[in-house]
């Protein structure tokens, strides 16, 4: 399992997850939150910042960490409201040989977001089949018959905001594809990753806004446990979490443009 977000909240650590280099081995203490499938991995991949002293490497790490390695606690087990099941995990000192490391000390970010562009790719897809799915859904709903005796595919309110999802779905699917295009052209993901980043703030947000407007024309029995809007409008509001959350993912594009004055869109 990937452990890279530290824990929030009042209580969280003011230092983020670090490690001391004791001789031929690190040192690791700190905490992580939101670790997906923790409960049941065999090892984690954690992204910690590595102390060293004044001759050797220091910097942010990617360590792989076995599950049984002392010193190593799963604080806490949750579920969040998709249905995803994540661990809390606290390292107390915990012993890893250095030959552990994925590639070098220093490198720990491009490690870990190494697979970043494709996994937003991967996201928006995931947003667009959603959206393709609830546009069909709503689709049929509306065009059956309604308590008032008129169908409210008929009602020229209901019409404007079923335009509009159509839009937003069509916006979504045509920057998702222009950017898969994109990728299968470039020499690597970092080419492409600005394209990518916006592409899975838009899906994702195009996501939230059209199932929850498909709950809205449904109406309220669409929220009964189990209906099929329900589930999905629990799996889209994470979303615009996994992968970045969608402000954090904006401040990287204007940051690549007004720090690094690189990157296109
Ligand atoms: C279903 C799910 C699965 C996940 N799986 C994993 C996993 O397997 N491994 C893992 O490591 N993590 C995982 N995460 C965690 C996810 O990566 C984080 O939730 C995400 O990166 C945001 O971090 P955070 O929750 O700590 O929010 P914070 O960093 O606390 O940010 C909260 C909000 O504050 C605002 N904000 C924060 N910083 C800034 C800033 N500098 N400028 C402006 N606004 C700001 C933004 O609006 C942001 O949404 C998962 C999350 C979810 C929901």
């Amino acid at each position: 399992s990937f452990a890279f977000t530290e824990p929030s909240g009042p209580d969280a650590p003011h230092k983020q997850t670090y490690a001391t280099v004791a001789g031929t081995d690190l040192k690791i203490t700190g905490q992580k939150s939101f670790v997906t499938g923790g409960a049941h991995a065999s090892f984690y991949a954690a992204l910690v910042n590595v102390e060293g002293d004044d001759e050797g490497d220091s910097g942010p790490a990617m360590v792989i960490i076995d599950k049984d390695s002392p010193g190593l606690e799963i604080a806490r087990e949750f579920r969040s409201m998709e249905g995803g099941d994540h661990v809390e995990l606290k390292f107390n000192g915990v012993i890893v040989p250095m030959r552990n490391v994925i590639g070098s000390i220093g490198e720990g970010m491009p490690r870990a977001m190494g697979n970043i562009g494709e996994e937003r790719l991967q996201v928006s897809a995931l947003a667009c089949g959603m959206g393709l799915w609830t546009v069909e859904h709503i689709t049929e709903r509306l065009m059956q018959g309604h308590r008032s005796g008129s169908r409210l595919a008929d009602r020229e309110g209901v019409r404007l905001r079923y335009a509009d999802l159509r839009i937003e779905l069509y916006a979504a699917r045509s920057a998702l594809y222009r950017t898969a295009r994109l990728a299968e052209v470039a020499e690597s993901v970092e080419e492409i990753m600005n394209e990518a980043t916006a592409t899975k703030v838009f899906c994702t947000e195009m996501i939230g806004h059209v199932v929850d407007t498909a709950i809205q024309l449904a109406g309220g029995q669409s929220l009964i446990q189990g209906e099929p809007l329900e589930k999905l409008y629990r799996r889209a509001r994470s979303l615009r979490f996994t992968g970045g959350a969608s402000d954090i993912l904006r401040l990287s594009i204007a940051r690549g443009k007004f720090d690094f004055g690189a990157g296109r869109l």
